[in-house]
């Protein structure tokens, strides 16, 4: 068999990875590889809600949310395709005193890092999203370019993007582990053959834990159920644009989605996990929520609901940094990258700053001083925490 000489060895063909892939061909990497177990976008990435905001908890997200809204905007011009973002709209509702203090402290922030948010009170969080309850919440914080993506038309949109830039992608071929010398990677074990490399850019959303067991690291990220309905069509959602919102307490978020309204949450009482079974309950729970929150739903029927496994970390902030051995040692040559939770809100931000670092071992994109695993303490704890995250378990464990 004659020996494979790659650039880089992309590991997952999620939107991370697939964007990442493009995003290296276009620094200049030759030869591109990408290994994907399964099939293109068949892990998280095809199963979204398709939320993508700028409104981050910190600095760095937001950041990362602009660069990715930016990027959405412009895809046609520069790929001739696109992943679908509609520019909606986003108002993260406070219900209770405290959100509201806690959304003024963030609003003051995200304005200080350059995003146009404001804050709006009930009165005006009605006149922009005329579907919204009149009492039981009390505004929140409003950008008028957040919006929505479609992520299966995303899937589409990267794998005609590594098509066009030669990205030599390999379906059903697993990666297996790592050729190291001196603790450097020389290359890359899959099924058939070794692929020699000094780069390896590894993604794996929800399984990325299962990524680094292959190679010998902990990787502290953990995968809990996420449910996601869309309901049938109603007058008031016929409509064409109408602001996302974010429950924010209750960690249920909904938008306009073929003129019904796609919602969705996670139950942070549960025991995390690998699942994609319905659990009713708690989906009819959090819809009396959502019935007064937005009357028009009530008694509404439900058109689909899925439910799918979300990767997320203890801070719910992306990984990106190399891989650290339990010793304490860095693997050269390896790149982890993970939106833990916020693939096509960070997605595209995530995979271009981990393309720049795989590449040329630093990026302009965004500070990445906190998002390396050397945050995580052995029990996988982490000193920060993203104050808008969706709740999630506590524990990363699975
Ligand atoms: C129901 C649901 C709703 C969501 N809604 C939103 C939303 O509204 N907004 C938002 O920002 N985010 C949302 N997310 C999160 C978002 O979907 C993920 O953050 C994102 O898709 C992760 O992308 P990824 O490329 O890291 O992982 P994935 O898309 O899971 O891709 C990882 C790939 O790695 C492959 N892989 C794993 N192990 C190996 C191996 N050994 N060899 C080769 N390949 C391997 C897998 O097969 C998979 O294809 C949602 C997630 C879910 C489940």
């Amino acid at each position: 068999m004659a020996r494979e000489i790659a650039d880089l060895v992309v590991v997952g063909a999620g939107t991370v990875g697939g964007w990442a892939s493009y995003f290296a061909r276009r620094s200049g990497a030759k030869k591109v590889v990408v290994l994907e177990r399964d099939l293109i976008g068949q892990g998280a990435s095809s199963r979204a809600a398709g939320v993508v905001r700028a409104q981050g908890g910190t600095p760095a997200t937001v950041k990362l949310g602009q660069w990715s809204v930016d990027f959405y905007n412009r895809q046609r011009d520069e790929l001739g395709t696109d992943s679908g973002f509609r520019e909606l709209g986003y108002i993260i509702l406070a219900v209770t005193r405290r959100d509201v203090g806690e959304g003024l402290a963030r609003v003051a922030m995200q304005r200080e890092a350059g995003l146009d948010v404001r804050w709006v009170d009930a009165g005006e969080a009605v006149r922009l999203n005329p579907s919204l309850a009149e009492t039981g919440h009390r505004g929140g914080s409003y950008v008028a370019t957040d919006g929505c993506i479609d992520p299966q038309r995303n899937v589409r949109a990267y794998s005609l993007a590594m098509q066009r830039t030669n990205v030599d992608l390999r379906e059903r071929t697993s990666f297996l582990g790592l050729r190291l010398s001196g603790g450097r990677v020389t290359g890359v074990r899959t099924p058939d053959s070794v692929i020699a490399t000094e780069r390896v850019l590894l993604t794996g959303g929800p399984t990325l834990r299962a990524v680094g067991k292959l190679i010998g690291v902990r990787i502290p990220v953990g995968g809990a159920r996420h449910q996601v309905v869309v309901t049938e069509p109603h007058e008031a959602f016929q409509v064409e644009r109408l602001p996302m919102v974010f429950d924010i307490g209750a960690g249920v978020y909904w938008r306009l989605e073929e003129d019904g309204l796609l919602w969705g949450m996670s139950n942070p009482q549960e025991t995390p996990g690998p699942s994609r079974e319905i659990d009713w309950p708690y989906l009819r729970k959090m819809e009396r929520r959502l019935n007064r929150l937005v009357p028009a739903t009530k008694g509404l029927g439900i058109r689909k609901a899925w439910a799918a496994t979300i990767e997320y970390t203890p801070d719910h902030f992306p990984i990106l940094g190399p891989a650290i051995a339990t010793d304490g040692t860095e693997l050269r040559g390896t790149t982890i990258a993970s939106a833990c939770g916020h693939g096509m809100m960070w997605g595209p931000a995530v995979a271009k700053a981990a393309a720049d670092l795989a590449l040329k071992g630093r990026t302009d994109l965004v500070d990445v001083g906190d998002f390396g695993l050397g945050r995580f303490d052995e029990q996988g704890r982490s000193p920060f925490i993203d104050p808008i995250a969706l709740p999630f378990p506590v524990s990363p464990d699975d």
